[in-house]
C-alpha cells in the first residue's frame, strides 16, 4: 500500500498520488514507466523518471484508468486517499 506520508511533491492536489522515491518505507516510485507509459493523461514523469499525478480522475472511466495503474505498479507507489 502506498505511503500517504511520502507523496511526490509534484502531485496535483487531490485523492490520487504517487509516492516519492525517497520514501523510507520502501514503497517509493522506482521510475519503471508503467503508469505514465500507459495512462499519461493522469501520470507524469519528473526529471528523474519518477511518476507523479498530473491530473486527478473525475469520471468513472478515468478512475478506472488510474485504478488499473495503481494495481499495475510493481512497488505499490500509487495511492488513493479518496
Ligand atoms: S508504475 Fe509505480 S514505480 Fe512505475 S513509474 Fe508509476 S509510480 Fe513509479
Amino acid at each position: 500500500m502506498a505511503n500517504s506520508g511520502a507523496k511526490h511533491s509534484q502531485n496535483v492536489e487531490g485523492a490520487w498520488y504517487c509516492t516519492s522515491p525517497d520514501d523510507d518505507g520502501g514503497e517509493g516510485c522506482i521510475a519503471c514507466n508503467v503508469c505514465y507509459g500507459a495512462a499519461d493523461d493522469f501520470f507524469g514523469e519528473d526529471d528523474d523518471g519518477n511518476a507523479f499525478v498530473k491530473k486527478q480522475p473525475s469520471s468513472d472511466d478515468e478512475v478506472e484508468a488510474c485504478q488499473e495503474q495503481l494495481e499495475a505498479c510493481p512497488v505499490a507507489a500509487i495511492g488513493n486517499d479518496g
